[in-house]
């Protein structure tokens, strides 16, 4: 498996050595890297079919915004053109390795990713779980592609590149930047499927807004967490708890290979005692079994101790994921795993910060 890793950083080194300086190069400015995985900031609307599909490249999008050239001398990244309904760990694994490599040259002061929107909170968490670097990286997509009749990308670019440039963002690790908003990237969470104004922190706050080419910053991010890459990321299977579920896709999970499990309960973290079954039948062989909420707001918290509560469940040696999103967990539990080996501890102390 060590192949994979080199293989990535030999396509992260073609795909730095493939990126365009896009524009005169201006000696006064700082540089910013945009890596471009698709989404619909690169979509257009088909006219046959009304649908909106990829259709623009790296320097299309920034063409589009000539007012990026007095912000920052840009190198494009086309690292690849996907909706990111198909994006997976992997390919985060492989964007981290190439963003890594982008922010070792000393010129560049920051990286700007462009990602469709669906799954860009969980991508940018991976990424802040992965990267090496501390330079800033900021996740920016759009909600309206550019056949639309206010599409919002180009400005969300705009304000990302003015974001990597600008020192309130240099302690934020990776952020979710849009519509002004800034996120960070382990509590950014999509909101709405359709408004420009569809992510938020939750509780947490955002953590600052641009506006006028400045940015404010209100809140420090959140402490961080890092972990290598693994060779080969664990398979996590992701179960959901709800009224009458009967455990019987965590048992088959558990059968069919699952490394690891996310199960995603109800209220502060409680099950039915069928799905409480299962995960001590999970726990008996020894799969590690992280709990998490479908509630909007708050912790996972060992409340309950009848059959299938927190308290019961912590106690069979479950662990709590505080209040991670669902998807969220699974990606630490990825990463966790191949590091903790067999030490629940450990993993328990990852879970609780
Ligand atoms: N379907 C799109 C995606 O790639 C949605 C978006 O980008 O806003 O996630």
């Amino acid at each position: 498996m060590k192949k994979i890793n080199s293989v990535l950083a030999f396509l992260g080194v073609l795909l730095f050595c493939l990126s365009s300086a896009l524009a005169e190069h201006s000696p006064a400015l700082p540089t910013v890297v945009i890596i471009t995985t698709g989404g619909t900031i690169a979509e257009k609307t088909d006219p046959n079919t009304g649908g909106s599909v990829p259709a623009l490249s790296g320097k299309d999008l920034i063409e589009a915004i000539p007012s990026l050239s007095k912000v920052a001398n840009i190198k494009v990244i086309n690292f690849s053109n996907i909706d990111s309904s198909q994006m997976t760990p992997q390919i985060w694994a492989n964007l981290s390795v190439v963003t890594d490599k982008a922010l070792e040259d000393p010129e560049v002061k920051g990286a700007v990713v462009t990602h469709g929107t669906d799954t860009m909170a969980e991508g940018a968490y991976f990424l802040d779980l992965t990267l090496k670097s501390t330079k800033p990286v900021v996740f920016v997509g759009a909600m309206r592609n550019v056949s639309d009749v206010s599409p919002d990308g180009p400005a969300n670019i705009l304000n990302a590149v003015i974001q990597a440039c600008s020192d309130e963002a240099k302690d934020w690790g990776v952020t979710v930047t849009m519509n002004q908003y800034i996120n960070s990237a382990r509590d950014a969470r999509k909101t709405q499927t359709s408004n420009v104004q569809t992510f938020n922190s939750g509780e947490k706050g955002y953590l600052g807004y641009i506006a006028m080419g400045k940015v404010t910053k209100f809140n420090n991010r959140p402490q961080g967490q890092k972990f290598p890459l693994p060779d080969k990321l664990p398979d996590v299977v992701i179960v959901s708890a709800y009224a009458g579920a009967d455990g019987r896709l965590i048992r088959s999970a558990v059968t069919s290979g699952a490394e690891g499990l996310v199960v995603e309960a109800v209220g502060a973290g409680n099950v039915n005692k069928d799905m409480f079954g299962a995960i001590q039948y999970a726990i008996g062989k020894d799969i590690p079994v992280v709990i998490t909420t479908s509630v909007y707001h708050g912790s996972v918290m060992p409340v309950y101790a009848d059959q299938g509560g927190g308290a019961l469940l912590m106690k069979e040696g479950a662990i709590l994921g505080g209040d991670l999103t669902t998807a969220k967990a699974r990606l630490l539990l990825m990463l966790a795993l191949p590091y903790v080996k067999d030490d629940h501890k450990k993993l328990v102390g990852i879970f609780s910060r």
